[in-house]
């Protein structure tokens, strides 16, 4: 019997399980032609049901978000803007795709949005390319009164090397930064002069008079503020005056706490939108809508960001912005201010279990929505022992390089731990304890076997995608 027939005849009301019934059908009709990726994609469902995901980066998005990805928008080419597009017959995903830009606008009270980025990091490609853009060519094109199309080979080769003299300052990839702001084996590190601050040795957090001091010496294009695995907010307005004080162009990379943002946590100095130029972001993280990017910014950065397409993409993917949307029509309810508030506190909490026990964590707590722990100093672990142990537990964690880290990037001292994705699983305070002693036992050395058990059997009192009952593929398990 089919998935879709066996939950049919269960007795439900159909109308009440619209979103159930279109995941068993498509998965009943995806194994028709393709057993082998039906098969994945249950498992996968299977393997995140029995495991506690903890990677700060990832979430659980709506079924009506998934559902709104799978569909024929996909084949629609829309290269261009909506309703200046260059091939025929975009009417609807013009619809779309402005549909989702005000709605991202009105989510964070921005001037201008751009939604086309296909990841964060197609987002920050973007936006330096649309930034040098607007602050190195323009001002040539200017000098020449030509455009780039009228300039000989030579005068254009003259403004393209001007380019690669652009200078970016952000934060240190080992500090916890992101490879995007200037990682030698990223693009941002290769095609520009790129520069990095770090944290503080003593309080592992940003000192700002030192980011200062650094600017003034750099003079950077490009001030990039914003982290990937750093426990603490960050004050816009300091990072504001500083590239006010170089001239440069302020962007703020909120991938991973934009969620917080749009929640209405991290308001006043804590809202980068009133302070920088251009904002960057991923939608998948705490923002918890489809995998994807999305850049906001003052109106002076508008024209540059709308070419998205042909500056670092071309034809984007529509039935993604879609769902980006339906992302953020979820985002702009009281629900989803609720679920921000409880991620910070489910971390804050969690933290204070962690020291608790002992566990050193890196600046003393967290103010967002991850953490970093010292498993090293505190259990004598390297990061990449911890994070192999946990997995045997079902605990689902990354290593993560702390400050100064002796241990390089492969084998670190540390471990990442975020509350997104339990957060939407309706997991509380109550729940924290239990996580904080599964990994304190864990890392202790008590038997992966029976932790996995009790991992499993917290997971059991909060489901994922709850009525979704899985087929005859998976039940090896
Ligand atoms: C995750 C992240 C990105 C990249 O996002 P992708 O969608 O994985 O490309 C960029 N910047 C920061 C700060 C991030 O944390």
């Amino acid at each position: 019997m089919t998935r879709l027939k066996e939950f049919l005849e269960s007795g439900v009301n159909p109308e009440d399980h619209l979103d159930t019934i279109a995941m068993l059908a498509s998965l009943d009709y995806i194994e028709k032609g393709s057993k082998r990726v039906a098969k994945a994609i249950e498992q996968e469902l299977v393997d995140q049901r029995n495991s506690l995901k903890l990677i700060a980066s990832e979430n659980y998005s709506s079924l009506r978000v998934q559902m709104t990805m799978g569909n024929w928008l996909t084949d629609k080419y829309a290269e261009g803007i909506p309703f200046q597009r260059y091939y025929a017959g975009c009417q609807n995903v013009d619809d779309v795709e402005s549909y989702a830009q005000e709605l991202g606008k009105k989510l964070f009270n921005a001037e201008s949005c751009t939604v086309q980025p296909h990841s964060g990091c197609d987002a920050n490609l973007a936006a330096y390319l649309a930034i040098l853009s607007e602050v190195i060519e323009n001002s040539k094109v200017k000098d020449m009164g030509k455009s780039l199309m009228q300039m000989t080979h030579k005068e254009y080769e003259v403004v393209r090397q001007e380019f690669t003299k652009a200078r970016i300052l952000g934060m240190s990839l080992k500090d916890g930064g992101h490879l995007t702001h200037g990682f030698r084996n990223n693009f941002s590190g290769k095609l520009f002069d790129a520069y990095s601050y770090g944290v503080d040795p003593i309080t592992e957090r940003l000192n700002y008079d030192e980011i200062r001091a650094q600017a003034k010496e750099i003079q950077p294009h490009i001030l990039i503020a914003g982290y990937s695995s750093y426990s603490r907010k960050v004050d816009f307005s300091i990072m504001r005056s500083i590239a006010d004080e170089v001239g440069a162009v302020l962007l703020v990379d909120m991938a991973h706490f934009s969620g917080l943002v749009a929640g209405k946590v991290f308001e006043g100095v804590y809202d980068p939108i009133p302070y920088a130029d251009v904002v960057t972001s991923t939608t998948h993280k705490t923002l918890r809508g489809p995998r994807g990017g999305i850049i906001l910014s003052k109106k002076r950065f508008e024209e540059g960001l709308k070419r998205v397409c042909p500056l670092a993409q071309g034809g984007p993917l529509e039935h993604v912005i879609a769902a980006k949307a339906v992302a953020f029509e979820e985002a702009l309810t009281k629900d989803f201010q609720n679920y921000a508030r409880r991620i910070v506190d489910n971390a804050e909490t969690l933290a204070r279990h962690f020291i608790d026990e002992g566990v050193r964590v890196i600046t003393g707590g967290t103010e967002n929505h991850l953490m970093v722990l010292d498993v090293f100093s505190s259990y004598g672990l390297t990061g990449k022992e911890a994070e192999e142990r946990l997995y045997r537990s079902g605990i689902i964690v990354n290593k993560n390089a702390l400050p100064n880290d002796s241990r390089g990037v492969i084998q670190t001292s540390g471990i990442r731990i975020g509350t997104p994705a339990i957060t939407t699983l309706d997991m509380g305070q109550n729940q924290m304890l239990d996580v904080a002693n599964f990994i304190v036992r864990c890392l202790k050395g008590e038997d992966p076997a029976k932790i996995r058990a009790d991992v499993q059997q917290l997971k059991a009192r909060y489901p994922l995608y709850k009525a979704i009952s899985l087929g005859k593929l998976c039940h090896t398990n």
